[in-house]
């Protein structure tokens, strides 16, 4: 049995988004909509791995949760043709999550760099949902069998963890698989779709780190419902070096911060870094970061003007919420009947 194409993804609506985000991820949902069916899910389970000082207490998870779904909307996302939801909406997803914990090694999640980095060095002190993230997210895009899924170069590591837990679960359970007819692989590889000029956009404040949510500093991050203001403070306190711009794409090498700056500028743009280089190239930063500036606010300032107006309507984001979800839970459900039956689970037929 064939899985038809299908795309997943999933944003946590942990603090606030970001051009990273934006670029890395939501252009990328937007466009793969005309080729595909696609699933946009708001990842809240995920949201609880990080300490309740980063993911803010209940009434800013759901606060934020209508925001990421606002964003999603205003940047282009239809929810009518498409599936926009909330994870915790459908159980299928922690349900699933569970018989992948039991296929998943120790070993695998061990090298996983996201949680490290997030633990840092209290690792003791880390929840276990944070190591765990990585099988949750497995049985996000399983559960309905997807098998294309767009995210941030930062995400490429998890989805390999994907591919391999879809792999074990079909070897594992592979005569049981063809015993129920069920052909001879019941996941599909889950193809990772990391495209796009900026698949990992840095921080404003350290060239070397990616732009992230949840990063204390607010100044690291351009958030897509930033004002003007905002956004020019934060695009000329961007961290820089003393030499002017190159005039070629070779001369950003060793740059980090110009490279970042210039890649923000090309993907906003729709350009490349190097017509973008032979336009500024040789000049200071000051006049690039006003152009940038100028450039940021024009790209942006529709979404936040389009966010605004449905996070100030609750009622009809929570309406695309669950309409999506009982959408979602069908297919769900299907996979889920599968899953029981090829693992051996007595259920009610
Ligand atoms: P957190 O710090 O809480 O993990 P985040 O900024 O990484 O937040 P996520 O919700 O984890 O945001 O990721 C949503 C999507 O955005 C994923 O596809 C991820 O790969 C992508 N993404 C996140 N940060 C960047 C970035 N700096 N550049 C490009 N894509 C990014
Ligand atoms: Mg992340």
């Amino acid at each position: 049995m064939t899985a038809p194409q299908r795309v997943f993804s999933g944003v946590q609506p942990t603090g606030n988004l970001h051009l990273g985000n934006y670029l890395g991820a939501i252009v990328n949902f937007v466009k793969l909509q005309e080729r595909f069916d696609c699933l946009y899910c708001v990842v809240d389970l995920h949201a609880l791995t990080q300490p309740v000082s980063v993911w803010g207490g209940p009434a800013e998870l759901s606060r934020n949760t209508r925001e990421v779904t606002a964003a999603f909307i205003a940047s282009g996302i239809d929810p009518k043709k498409h599936i926009v939801f909330n994870q915790s909406l459908v159980t299928g997803h922690s349900e699933l999550a569970w018989i992948l914990n039991c296929v998943a090694r120790i070993g695998w999640l061990n090298r996983m760099t996201q949680f490290k980095e997030k633990a840092g060095k209290d690792r003791e002190n880390a929840s276990v949902g944070l190591y765990d993230y990585p099988v949750l997210m497995a049985a996000d895009i399983l559960v309905y069998r997807a098998t294309h899924v767009p995210v941030g170069e930062d995400q490429k590591q998890h989805l390999e963890l994907a591919r391999d837990i879809a792999q074990k679960f079909n070897n594992d359970f592979g005569e049981s698989i063809e015993r129920h007819g069920l052909g001879s692989g019941f996941f599909p590889q889950p193809e990772p779709i990391i495209t796009g000029p900026a698949t990992r956009v840095m921080s404003l404040r350290d060239g070397t780190k990616k732009m992230s949510k949840s990063d204390p500093s607010d100044y690291s991050r351009i958030n897509l419902t930033d004002d003007a203001d905002t956004i020019a403070q934060k695009v000329r306190k961007a961290k820089t070096d003393p030499e002017p711009l190159p005039s070629e794409e070779k001369g950003l090498e060793k740059r980090p911060e110009a490279d970042n700056l210039v890649g923000i500028y090309a993907a906003l743009s729709g350009k490349t870094k190097q017509a973008v280089l032979q336009e500024f190239g040789g000049g200071q930063f000051s006049g690039f970061k006003n152009a940038l500036v100028e450039l940021c606010v024009t790209k942006l300032s529709p979404i936040a003007g389009e966010m605004k107006r449905l996070v100030g309507d609750p009622g009809h984001v929570d309406k695309i919420l669950t309409d999506g979800s009982d959408r979602a839970r069908a297919i769900a459900a299907e996979t889920m009947k599968s899953v029981k039956d090829i693992v051996g689970f007595v259920r009610k037929h």
